[in-house]
């Protein structure tokens, strides 16, 4: 069994320990230790990392009651100089009492408990037993727990017999059996838990709420504390000024310019389609004419750049407005576009000239006896594959059947 020496005191950074058992390992080995101030990961809270003698410690986890450290390389046995990574360390005290004081702050305001918590990398999570938070109700939580740092409770640790416990009014009911180590962050919350934390309220920092999403019927609450909602705040204020320069406007007034950009866009956009439609109506009528007859039918081909595949659509459609007609339109650009499209009287099937024709582009597309269009990768092709399409009509099926 090995003494956890962060159980009594969290601000533990140098100390020295015997080693109890090496177990060489491909990576380096893994040592058990008398007594260790590494927090091995548990209850949501990541390990710690530093070093024992001149090993790096990669990762440190619970095995039963003993606590085990892998380390990079092999150490002698002794009594060995071991060192927590302090940095990481105090951060994770920071993440980790911040969540004690926003959990007991959601209580308070939206009378929900705490079911879940993660610390990750950037962020920490906690889960709230309920979906659905008012954005009131998320404002006064983190306003109230921010009000507790700045009022610099202390926060005591202690454990207690479990004959005491009933009487603590802990946040959340322990499931362990045996004395229980006990939170408490002055007249505010009391848990049962086996982390690292800080001495007073005022070392947190700022608790700044980033994201609520909805997760198995739970509402996930994304914050960030101490020097991690400095960064935050930083990293914001980076992005929102490039948004902000783009326009030339002031940080605050962007999302007034962004919304007015979006519907400026979309207005732009429908006035370009109409546009579009009355330009695909004129040129239908120059084609149509200057098209060659082929057994009293026109044969329109044409290759345009850069259209989408709405504006040939119209096209088609003023062509065969026109009279018996057979429409073979390509696009090229990025994508390469087929629109092939042919009057209801005329015989033959457009779905049979299509397969080869998507093999040129690259692509693949589909539609009726009448109507067929396809999108591939290939519009160096693109003409090409109109001239199959015209030889294959001007061959074969384009006849009147009456
Ligand atoms: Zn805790």
């Amino acid at each position: 069994m090995t003494e956890r020496l962060y159980y009594c005191d969290s601000y533990l950074r140098q100390f020295e320990a015997t080693v109890m058992q090496v177990q060489p390992n491909p990576q380096g080995c893994e040592v058990l230790l008398d007594a260790t101030a590494f927090y091995p990961e548990s209850g949501g809270q990541p390990y710690d990392l530093g070093t024992i003698a001149t090993a790096q410690v990669q990762e440190v986890v619970e095995r039963g009651d003993d606590i085990v450290h892998r380390l990079d390389r092999p150490i002698a046995a002794g009594r060995l100089p071991c060192e927590i990574d302090w940095t990481r360390r105090f951060d994770h005290m920071q993440q980790h009492t911040g969540q004690h004081l926003l959990s007991q702050a959601f209580v308070r305001v939206a009378k929900r408990n705490t079911v879940g918590f993660h610390m990750g990398a950037d962020y920490v999570t906690i889960d709230l037993d309920a979906e659905g938070l008012s954005p009131q109700q998320l404002n006064e939580a983190e306003r109230l727990a921010n009000a507790i740092v700045y009022e610099n409770r202390p926060i005591d640790m202690r454990i207690v017999p479990q004959l005491e416990v009933p009487a603590l009014g802990l946040r959340k009911e322990s499931q362990r059996e045996g004395p229980l180590r006990v939170v408490t962050i002055e007249d505010f919350d009391v848990s049962a838990c086996g982390g690292t934390h800080v001495r007073r309220t005022g070392e947190i920092g700022s608790i700044v709420i980033r994201k609520v999403e909805r997760v198995n019927r739970q509402a996930r609450i994304e914050f960030v504390c101490g020097w991690r909602s400095l960064v935050s705040g930083q990293s914001d204020r980076q992005l929102l000024t490039q948004v902000a320069r783009q326009f030339s406007v002031g940080l605050s007034e962007v999302p007034a310019r962004v919304e007015k950009q979006v519907q400026e866009a979309r207005q732009l956009r429908k006035a370009l389609q109409a546009k579009s439609k009355a330009l695909a109506g004129f040129l239908a009528k120059e084609l149509f004419v200057q098209a060659p007859v082929l057994q009293g039918s026109r044969i329109v081909k044409q290759i345009f750049q850069d259209e989408e595949l709405e504006f040939l659509k119209s096209l088609a459609h003023g062509l065969l407005s026109q009279g018996d007609c057979v429409a073979l339109l390509g696009s090229t650009g990025a994508q390469a576009a087929l629109l092939f499209a042919q009057s209801d009287r005329l015989a033959g099937d457009l779905r049979l000239i299509l397969p080869e024709c998507c093999l040129l582009i690259e692509g693949k597309g589909g539609g009726t006896r009448t109507t067929v269009q396809a999108g591939g990768k290939n519009s160096a092709q693109v003409q090409q594959a109109l001239e199959l399409a015209e030889q294959k009509v001007t061959g074969g099926f384009s006849e009147n059947p009456s």
